[in-house]
């Protein structure tokens, strides 16, 4: 089933020229897709569109079936519910004050998912789904690695139980070691069905197209603010 349909969707920044223009994409359930594309192709700002942080300055997006509206309150709730984003840096997107346990179940009281003991269960069955163990709910972030806070960060991210991640170059600020386990970890997830059984599906955008095919089933490749390519990830990577 369709999880997110750009219909036409185009940005345009305050100043410069428009980020994006007239791009078509549809996140099927099951299938992860990637976003591939140079510095300044507009992988970010797509990214920040289907999350619901801005809305197009033309075109239309849908999540779930029904049109996103970002000024519509109740609407955007309902779509942190569904969609949850993944950054690149793990050291800055997790609040170095708090324990890894309230950092990792804070959307489930920002949602009004879970409260209280249901909400330290939740958390610590996001923190056993990526692989850490309960007890590091009591640390603080800096006791982490750039690996180990990654993990961290999809915990928290797959908490609610999201039906998508967004994930914005989750592995570019990790070594090449790291890179792989988090990426496979993401498929494990995505298979599983992350916490509830219930299918999850990972929109991926990278500059690394080795990662990229680790991982998608399909890829969109942006040039300017626009789709150029699109296809399985081996019909992409085999063109010529
Ligand atoms: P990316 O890693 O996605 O290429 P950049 O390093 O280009 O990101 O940009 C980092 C931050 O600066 C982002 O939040 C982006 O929105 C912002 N940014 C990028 N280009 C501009 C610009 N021309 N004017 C203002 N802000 C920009
Ligand atoms: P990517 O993620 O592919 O590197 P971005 O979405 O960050 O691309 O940027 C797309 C275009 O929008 C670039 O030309 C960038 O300079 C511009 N841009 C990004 N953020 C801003 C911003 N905050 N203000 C103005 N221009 C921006």
């Amino acid at each position: 089933s369709e999880l997110l349909r750009a219909d036409g969707v185009g940005f345009a920044y305050r100043k410069g020229a428009d980020a994006l223009r007239e791009v078509d994409l549809t996140v099927t359930a099951g299938r992860h897709l990637g976003i591939v594309g140079e510095s300044g192709a507009g992988k970010s700002t797509l990214l920040r569109l289907l999350l619901g942080l801005d809305a197009p300055t033309a075109g239309r997006l849908f999540a779930d079936g029904t049109p996103l509206d970002v000024r519509d309150r109740a609407r955007l709730r309902a779509h942190r519910r569904f969609v949850q984003p993944v950054f690149q840096d793990p050291y800055s997107s997790l609040d170095p004050r708090r324990r890894i346990g309230a950092i990792v179940s804070e959307p489930l009281r920002s949602l009004g998912i879970a409260h209280g003991e249901t909400a330290a269960t939740r958390a610590a069955h996001a923190l056993k789904a990526v692989g850490l163990p309960a007890d590091v709910v009591v640390r603080f972030p800096h006791q982490f690695s750039g690996g180990q806070r990654q993990r961290i960060a999809i915990a928290r991210a797959i908490v609610g139980g999201p039906q998508v991640l967004l994930a914005d170059e989750p592995v570019s600020a990790l070594d090449m070691s790291t890179r792989v386990q988090v990426i496979d970890l993401l498929d494990e997830l995505g298979q599983s069905g992350g916490l509830e059984g219930r299918p999850l599906t990972v929109v991926l955008v990278s500059h690394d197209l080795s990662v990229v095919a680790r991982l998608c089933h399909d890829i969109v490749v942006l040039e300017r603010g626009t789709v150029v390519e699109r296809g399985t990830t081996r019909e992409v990577l085999t063109a010529p």
